[in-house]
């Protein structure tokens, strides 16, 4: 594998040989800073020389490679993994890729035109809501509930706190894009950023990656919630349990959970509002003679009196049996509409029985027809 020549580190960084490490480090840091891609607006050869320049710092601020940098040049560092890392490492100069991690730190002491004190970190960012579609059942709506939710997200990697790299190691950055996660293109007169491909826009290369989230930083897990529903919600109603959603990066907050209620349909009840609806047969009988019945309501049940001569259709309203308003106190009505039955199944005995009424029977037995008959002969010009 042929190497390129290279040039020497200490020339590269322009120091001397002699040069302390604090020295080294300032040199290095004018140097990033001149060739960083923001200011050089993604240059070919400029690029190139940050990748050399930061090869160089690289090596000149850790004692030990330096030391042996010192002694057997450039090839020293070829030897560099196989004593401390063994197989499997990512030895420098190894590979040709042009891969060289630099120092997350001072990357990011280059990017804020930093050169010592406190480290800047990366910006942090909030993580990503979330969305769960509940279905309740309109009782439950009615009432309000405690409902059980459990639903996947994902959770920081405690054994590496989410920077995805192995423990008593750090994310590196990524040095296509210098730490930015963007690299820019010069293509005619324009210039176009993309998406670091190298680091697929995190800005961090992680060499020896987190076992336990396989240097994502995150594993899914299932997060169970009880979700309290005041009553009165109704379907689009929308919830938001802030801080329960994705975590966020670089030690932003989580964001939210939103809860998007469905209220499903129910066999005997039709909401209307606040209102519910039943439509209740009862008997022709019932509706003759009038009666107490036994209705269902949303907790239960409530008697109601059927007074003599109701008519099929009739609505009657149980006042304070509906559904609370959500943000009121104002409780909605419970309407129970009467539907009579005809019978369809006689025995030979109640067919009798019906046949004497139906002789019996006169106008006065049936006002609304004989009304009815009056208005079709006058408009017919009787
Ligand atoms: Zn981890
Ligand atoms: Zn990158």
């Amino acid at each position: 594998m042929a190497m390129p020549k290279q040039q020497d580190y200490y020339e590269l960084l322009g120091v001397s040989k002699t040069a302390s490490a604090d020295e080294i480090r300032k040199a290095y840091l004018k140097l990033a800073h001149k060739y960083h891609p923001d200011k050089t607006g993604g240059d070919k050869a400029a690029e190139d020389k940050l990748k050399e320049i930061n090869q160089a710092y690289d090596t000149l601020k850790n004692p030990e490679k330096r030391a042996r940098y010192d002694q057997y040049g450039h090839m020293g560092e070829q030897f560099a993994g196989a004593g401390q890392g063994g197989f499997g490492g990512f030895g420098f100069g190894g590979g040709g890729g042009g891969g060289f991690e630099a120092p997350f730190d001072d990357f990011f002491d280059v990017l804020f035109g930093r050169s010592g004190g406190t480290r800047r970190r990366p910006s942090s960012r909030p993580g990503n809501d979330l969305e769960y579609r509940l279905t309740i059942t309109l009782r439950e709506a009615a009432t309000g509930a405690k409902k059980k939710i459990r639903f996947a997200r994902r959770e920081v990697c405690g054994d590496c706190n989410g920077s995805g790299a192995t423990s008593g190691t750090q994310p590196q950055a990524c040095v296509e894009c210098a730490g930015t996660g963007q690299v820019r293109r010069a293509q005619g007169f324009f210039s176009i950023t993309q998406t670091c491909t190298r680091c697929r826009g995190t800005g961090r290369i992680i060499s020896n990656p987190c076992s336990r989230c396989s240097g994502s930083g995150r594993f899914r897990s299932e997060r169970e919630l009880s979700v309290d529903l005041p009553a009165g919600i109704d379907t689009g109603s929308r919830l938001r349990l802030s801080g329960e959603g994705e975590p966020g990066d670089n030690g932003g907050p989580r964001g939210d959970l939103y809860i998007f209620v469905e209220v499903e349909a129910d066999e005997i009840f039709e909401r209307e509002g606040n209102d519910v609806v039943c439509d209740m047969p009862i008997s022709f009988t019932q509706a003759i003679l009038g009666d107490k019945i036994r209705v269902p309501t949303l907790n239960g049940e409530a008697e109601l009196k059927i007074p003599a001569g109701t008519q099929s259709g009739t609505a009657f309203r149980l006042r304070g049996m509906g559904i609370k308003d959500l943000r009121g106190y104002h409780k909605g009505d419970q309407i129970v509409r009467v539907q009579v039955e005809t019978p369809t199944k006689l025995t030979r005995e109640q067919r009798e029985l019906i046949e004497k009424f139906q002789a019996i029977s006169n106008d006065k037995t049936y006002p609304l027809y004989h009304r009815f008959l009056e208005k079709v002969k006058k408009s017919l010009g009787g």
